[in-house]
């Protein structure tokens, strides 16, 4: 089986489990207990802690562990907009992830927020000058995700914060896609808050973490024992967050050689996808995408029917977002990019990780050839 969704996740790294091992076994203590078994515990949190700050160029005080990419986005959209609620205006795009899409209607059919979502063009990128007048207009927070996870499209994030800065306006992005691929520094970016997840690097499911800029303002959403310095109160995943860190980390260091390779790997796969299928589409922009995301429209076809022809090949890959999957609506991200839903509804997404060979894509892209024909009745 050739797995081609390493956007909806990743299998865990041997570093990462191999790292995360004691604090499952010998070292398992609560790091809030006041013995040397919890303090064993609490030493490992806070070496991972420094080691995702050292990644994000950050100090270890502003990395919160959270549950993953979901609640990092949640506690940032909403943590930052009730604890400076200002003008009760959130900017935000019209291709974000649910994560923080359903954060902000939280925030309109609760407390009185109203949200702009910004267009973005044919390629999936925010339109600046519209950015620009909504800020204009006063915001209590923009957020606009750096890499998109439907069609890998990579916004100019560092030049939006400095947009959103010029407004006054705190800027939070969403970067569990773009971790792993492409530069985190959040000076660097401008970024005052900055989500992650593990699952999408080589860490398990249910851990990722959030970058909150020392003088941000922030509500917590989780209230008990205060762990966290009270923003994020819970036993912490200890061996979740070292399997974070160390995932992270790795990924960092091979970062710059992972790119090129699978960049170079991923045109090519597109180029044998384009030649040999009549009418398909890339989807997402043609440059500014993440190595590791190519998507396609196949029009005369439905993209489920593309999977399941795609599974019976031997490759798996999904039809849009894996949170989106059983939903009969075309893909809200591609109608944003202004693709008909009638096209929108015959999409497929390849995802992989930086293990993936030339071997690997080329069986995928025959695999396509033969899916698409046999679907549309040519075979
Ligand atoms: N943000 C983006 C862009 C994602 O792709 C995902 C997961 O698909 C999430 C947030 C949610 O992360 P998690 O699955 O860790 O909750």
């Amino acid at each position: 089986m050739l797995y081609l969704d390493a956007a909806a996740t990743t299998p865990v790294r041997r570093e990462a489990l191999e790292a995360m091992w004691p604090y499952l076994t010998g070292d398992f203590g609560n790091p809030s207990s006041h013995h040397t078994v919890g303090e064993s515990a609490a030493a490992a949190l806070e070496t991972a802690r420094a080691q995702v700050a050292r990644v994000l160029g950050c100090r270890p005080g502003e990395v919160t562990f959270t549950s993953g990419g979901t609640e990092a986005d949640n506690q940032a959209v909403k943590g930052i907009a009730l604890a400076n609620p200002g003008p009760r205006h959130i900017v935000t795009s019209s291709i974000e992830h649910p994560a923080v899409e359903e954060s902000c209607e939280y925030l309109v059919r609760h407390h009185g927020f109203r949200v702009t979502r910004v267009e973005v063009d044919g390629e999936g990128l925010v339109k600046l000058d519209a950015l620009r007048q909504v800020l204009a207009v006063g915001a209590t927070l923009c957020t606009i995700m750096y890499a998109n996870n439907e069609v890998g499209t990579v916004q100019p994030v560092a030049g939006i914060a400095q947009i959103a800065k010029e407004y006054g306006v705190p800027f939070h992005t969403d970067a569990v896609q773009a971790a792993g691929w492409e530069p985190l520094n959040v000076k660097d970016l401008g970024v005052d808050a900055l989500s992650l997840s593990g699952h999408k690097l080589g860490a398990p499911k249910g851990c990722g973490a959030l970058y909150l800029r020392g003088r941000l303002h922030t509500e917590p959403l989780i209230h008990g024992g205060g762990q966290q310095r009270g923003l994020r109160s819970g036993t912490e995943n200890v061996a979740g967050a070292v399997a974070l860190a160390t995932a992270l980390r790795l990924a960092e260091e091979q970062r710059v050689q992972t790119v090129g390779s699978v960049a170079a790997l991923r045109d090519r796969f597109i180029q044998s996808v384009l030649d040999g299928v009549d009418g398909a589409m890339l989807t997402g922009h043609r440059s500014s995408r993440l190595p590791s995301i190519a998507s396609f429209c196949f029009p005369g076809t439905s993209g489920e029917s593309v999977l399941l022809e795609l599974e019976r090949l031997g490759v798996v890959c999904s039809s849009g977002s894996a949170c989106a999957a059983g939903s009969d609506e075309p893909s809200p991200v591609l109608t944003a990019m202004g693709i008909e839903p009638a096209i929108a509804q015959t999409a497929v997404r390849f995802s992989f990780t930086s293990a993936v060979t030339a071997a690997e894509l080329e069986a995928a892209a025959d695999a396509v050839v033969t899916a698409v024909a046999t679907v549309r009745g040519l075979r």
